[in-house]
């Protein structure tokens, strides 16, 4: 049998999802455990949850929830769009990349047009070309465009940068999505308001992922444009995302947003990152990508190297964004940062030899 009872769970980097639940997450979902209130989201709970969000982005959006990421974002897409649409996005991008097909599912075919991008990121004039590119009739409509912030790659968009992007988008008439799977991360990063990184810089809806900072489960869905989240509700309810006992998806969100563990969270999460980067830049024989700007430090070493660190029990991924991805996350401890590099280091000294 599995050992579900063993002490010995060491943190890892390959994902911030391998994290478990924050205090504050947790205290909120105890707390809503307690009697009997009404079910589908009609609670106290779900109530407050929507109101500290609009408070917190400081304006009247429609909130909905959903149990992960990828029915949020695809969702949405599928919300902004037609069949016959299609959406604009990187080729590293979570709907492109991880979603299985889920986007082109419930939109019934919307396509997602991808752009090459060599940092993860999507500028004006990639929208601009692909969206003037074909205009007949033979080719899918573009009618959204989605980015991630922070990005796969580990990349922050600045807010000069995200209404550059909403310009683009206005002036070819295409909305635009935010998969804010590590949205805090971003917040956290350059210090400004969740307003200014969204609805002040021109996005129309935002997925605000709450599993990779600290919840078990959960993702909320904003339409700063309100008239886009027309029937949203039927959506989420025929994807099956319409959770009975909704107020436990809800509650940690009160926790979260009420106490700031959600930037707190996200800001020890990233410092380590930082920290981590720092370790990593000054092992020779490992190179660091992209100075890390969020909660991830994406390097490029030998295999030699890579194998020698899954040899010892480390856990990560070398398939996305093309090179080896490190994640940390709100519960990143820096003593298991040191001992990561340490082994790190010995592996890459092992292989330097060995080339000798
Ligand atoms: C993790 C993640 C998601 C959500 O994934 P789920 O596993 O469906 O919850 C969405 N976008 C990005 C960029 C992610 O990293």
């Amino acid at each position: 049998m599995a050992d579900i009872h063993s002490t010995d769970l060491l943190q890892q980097f390959a994902s911030d999802n391998y994290s478990g639940i924050c205090p504050e997450a947790w205290t909120a979902m105890e707390a809503a455990n307690r009697g009997h209130v009404s079910a589908y989201g009609d609670d106290p709970w779900t109530a407050a949850a929507a109101d500290a969000f609009r408070e917190m982005f400081e304006t009247e959006c429609e909130v909905f929830f959903a149990f992960n990421g990828t029915a949020a974002n695809s969702l949405v897409l599928a919300s902004l769009c037609q069949s016959y649409h299609a959406v604009i996005c990187c080729e590293s991008a979570h709907v492109e990349t991880d979603e299985c097909g889920a986007p082109e599912f419930f939109s019934n075919g919307s396509k997602l047009l991808v752009v090459q991008s060599s940092d993860g990121k999507l500028t004006p004039a990639a929208i601009q070309e692909i969206a003037t590119k074909r205009q007949d009739i033979h080719f899918p409509k573009p009618r959204a465009v989605t980015i991630s912030q922070s990005t796969e790659t580990g990349r922050v968009y600045t807010v000069e940068e995200l209404r550059a992007l909403s310009s683009a988008c206005e002036q070819h008439g295409l909305r635009l999505h935010m998969d804010g799977a590590r949205f805090a991360n971003a917040c956290a990063s350059i210090g400004c308001s969740p307003a200014e990184l969204t609805w002040r810089s021109g996005i129309d809806v935002l997925c605000f992922g709450g599993t990779k900072n600290g919840m078990a489960v959960g993702e909320a869905i904003l339409f700063f444009n309100r008239k886009l989240a027309e029937d949203f509700d039927y959506r989420c309810k025929q994807a099956g995302q319409l959770s009975s006992k909704m107020r436990f998806l809800a509650a940690p969100w009160v926790g979260m947003l009420e106490s700031g563990a959600w930037l707190r969270n996200a800001a020890h999460a990233n410092a380590c990152a930082f920290y981590l980067g720092d370790q990593l830049a000054r092992i020779p024989g490992v190179q660091i990508v992209w100075p890390p700007e969020a909660n991830a430090v994406f390097v490029s070493a030998s295999d030699e190297i890579l194998e020698g660190m899954h040899q010892r029990g480390w856990k990560f991924y070398t398939f996305i964004g093309g090179a080896a991805r490190f994640m940390c996350s709100w519960d990143t401890d820096r003593e298991r940062i040191d001992e990561f590099c340490r082994d790190l280091r010995l592996c890459a000294e092992r292989t330097s030899m060995q080339a000798k």
